[in-house]
């Protein structure tokens, strides 16, 4: 799924059907495409990874349907009450609806969610254990993402990292990213990435650099998610995430 204005940047999202569950569901802009999809394919649960309105964007249309919600309690409260988003975020995803209705509450022992905290604080994968297959939401992204938002818990997400790893997952699926190949590996090359980054960033701190001077010294210059979220998506933001974090 993806927006016009999304597409300009190259910005999609995906979201996987797998043993009649669907995982995730687009973003307010799509809402249409995807109350069509659930009629049509008439999923007998959704599952959520965590509340970004590109994943959980549509849950008020999907519950309003009667269509059984698993998500962790956290994810339903940030559902429940919307964050103000920055003006890309409308602008690329659009502005999610409350989820107001009441939900019927799913868990599946096939398609379990584990925490993996760090992308965001309700961030959970879905583990197929008998298929050995992930769908990882935003755990992934790239090995080397060097831009972080405010809610970005570095260090956080190197240890959610290497737990997925240590599940073994044969088949991983990103939410952005689609079939990663060789995704134990993938997973470890990103932990192993993030961790010498944060090193090197906490050294930095304790020499007495800035953030802007850190950044520039270890991420390189900022890329085009700079200018489009005006620094909420930044490596900048990256580097103030370590400090606050280390604090
Ligand atoms: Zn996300």
């Amino acid at each position: 799924m993806s927006s016009l204005a999304g597409r300009s940047i190259g910005y999609d999202v995906s979201a996987y059907q797998v043993r009649g569950v669907l995982i995730d569901l687009g973003f307010p802009l799509v809402a249409r495409a995807v109350a069509q999809y659930l009629t049509r394919a008439r999923p007998d649960a959704i599952l959520i990874t965590h509340h970004h309105e590109d994943h959980g964007g549509n849950v008020e249309l999907a519950a309003r349907m009667r269509i059984p919600i698993g998500a962790s309690d956290a994810t339903l409260e940030s559902l429940r009450s919307p964050e103000r988003l920055g003006l890309h975020r409308r602008i690329i995803w659009g502005n999610p609806p409350a989820l107001r209705t009441p939900i019927v509450r799913f868990a599946s022992d096939a398609l379990r969610l584990v925490q993996t905290p760090g992308h965001a604080a309700d961030h959970h994968v879905v583990w197929d254990a008998e298929r050995e297959t992930m769908f990882g939401g935003d755990l992934f992204l790239g090995v080397k993402v060097r831009a972080a938002h405010a809610d970005e818990r570095p260090r956080e997400l190197v240890r959610s990292l290497r737990h997925a790893a240590s599940l073994h997952p044969r088949r991983y699926f990103d939410a952005h990213r689609g079939l990663v190949r060789d995704p134990v590996s993938a997973l470890l090359a990103k932990a192993d990435w993030l961790e010498q980054t944060i090193d090197a960033i906490e050294r930095r701190i304790e020499q007495g650099w800035s953030n802007r001077a850190i950044a520039r010294a270890v991420l390189g210059r900022e890329d085009v998610a700079y200018y489009v979220s005006r620094g909420a998506m930044s490596r900048i933001m990256l580097v103030s995430r370590v400090r606050d974090e280390s604090a």
